[in-house]
């Protein structure tokens, strides 16, 4: 009987005591984890447009780093920003040769920063894209490879076989105008082996290819976003899909009409490197510049689907950037009139428009009528109404309103359109 209970001690103890190491091990070892975001943290600042008539839209950031290249923090921090942000679709995209931390962390697998992130991203509502960033000397400059299989086969640190390419090396490390010594041999290093190469490999894997920063004063001292004949040879070989036409806090008309001339996405990106918080502020009203993704699923392969086929608006510093056949349906499903009656015993229309995306539209008057409570420029706040009154001058049953809406542009300097009917009862 003693005996018993002695045992009955033990493994209750036992199972406590494998219990608690349990606890501790995910408490001291769940570093790489999601950990949890409140609904309350998400609903004050996801980011959210609405679906449009023909796709869902998808809000997506396929820029970004990590401390597997140059980046402050550990993937499951991206993740978890992206979550708060309500981001569909995140990429971390290292920079395969320029990798400053590697003394002190080791990172022969370049996958694992996706690696990581997918196990932090876990169940949770978002999808984690396999990207990295070949980084070259212009040209061509650095370009995002997203969608790929095996981050590993996109670079080759292959040490110099003769006196020659030796030569080369030595001459570009003296070359090198930024980072210490062994950074400036291992990206030196890294970057002979032929840009053209690593876009191929990854052409191969199936991915999505897309021009970052074409307007960064590193590599375009005016700022201007041009084409060089490399570029130009990728696009025709089919091997360059997009082009940011925002990175970070750029924005870049060149590189806007480079896409509209070349059939390339455009694309927007944070490329953050710190915190969302500290570049973007949410926490104030900022948001993190994103591509609006038009998609007929939410998954990995109707998103590629959607960017092959430029399925793309960008959102930055509550502009709008896109084709026009992307934008006008956005504008649509975002803005309407709700309800719209004579006032009593004029010829005054008041009506209420109602915004349900993120964005605040700076609407221009461009109907036939005027306000009698505004002006010709008309505010309609994010998430939220507008009250306007419209002298019809006659009494009509069908009210057309056409605006211009200047804070969404179809091409560089053209703004879009939007026209908005309601029938007054
Ligand atoms: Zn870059
Ligand atoms: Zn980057």
């Amino acid at each position: 009987m003693v005996n018993n209970i002695d045992l009955l001690l033990k493994t209750g103890c036992a199972f406590f005591l494998s219990f608690l190491i349990a606890f501790l091990s995910f408490n001291l070892f769940g570093h790489g984890t999601g950990g949890s975001v409140s609904q309350d943290e998400i609903d004050k600042r996801a980011i959210n447009f609405p679906d449009t008539q023909q796709y869902l839209t998808l809000v997506t950031d396929l820029h970004t780093h990590s401390v597997f290249s140059d980046g402050h923090v550990w993937p499951n921090i991206r993740v978890l920003e992206a979550l708060r942000d309500g981001i569909d679709a995140l990429a971390i995209t290292e920079h395969l040769e320029h990798q400053p931390h590697r003394t002190d962390i080791l990172n022969p697998d370049r996958n694992k920063a996706y690696e990581e992130a997918k196990a932090a991203a876990g169940r949770k509502d978002i999808l984690i894209v396999n990207g990295s960033e070949i980084t070259r000397d212009m040209p061509p400059g650095h370009i995002n490879a997203i969608f790929i299989k095996d981050a590993n086969k996109l670079f080759n640190i292959d040490p110099p076989k003769n006196d020659k390419t030796q030569e080369i090396l030595n001459e570009r490390i003296r070359e090198m105008k930024w980072g210490n010594d062994l950074e400036k041999e291992y990206y030196s290093l890294a970057n002979i082996w032929p840009a053209e190469e690593a876009i191929e490999t990854a052409n191969r894997q199936g991915a999505f290819l897309f021009w970052n920063h074409p307007m960064w004063t590193s590599q375009s001292q005016d700022g201007v976003a041009r084409l060089t004949p490399m570029h130009k040879d990728l696009i025709a070989k089919g091997y360059l899909h997009g082009i940011e036409v925002v990175n970070g806090n750029s924005y870049s008309e060149e590189a806007f009409q480079i896409a509209i001339e070349n059939n390339l996405a455009i694309i927007g990106t944070s490329d953050v490197h710190n915190l969302i918080d500290w570049d973007y502020k949410p926490h104030l009203g900022g948001h993190r510049p994103v591509t609006l993704i038009f998609a007929r699923y939410k998954n990995i392969t109707s998103i590629k689907q959607a960017l092959l086929e430029r399925r793309t608006v960008i959102w930055f510093k509550n502009k709008l950037f896109g084709l026009k056949e992307n934008l006008d349906p956005l504008l649509n499903a975002s803005l309407s009139i709700e309800s719209a009656s004579y006032l009593p015993g004029t010829k005054i229309v008041g009506l209420t428009i109602s915004n349900i995306s993120d964005a605040k539209f700076l609407l221009k008057n461009a109907s036939g009528y005027t306000f009698a409570n505004s002006d010709d420029l008309v505010e309609v706040p994010a998430q939220g109404t507008k009250y306007l009154q419209v002298k019809t001058l006659e009494k009509i049953n069908l009210l057309t309103l056409n605006f211009g809406v200047l804070n969404a542009l179809i091409a560089p300097g053209k703004h879009a359109n939007i026209s908005l009917k309601i029938r007054i009862y």
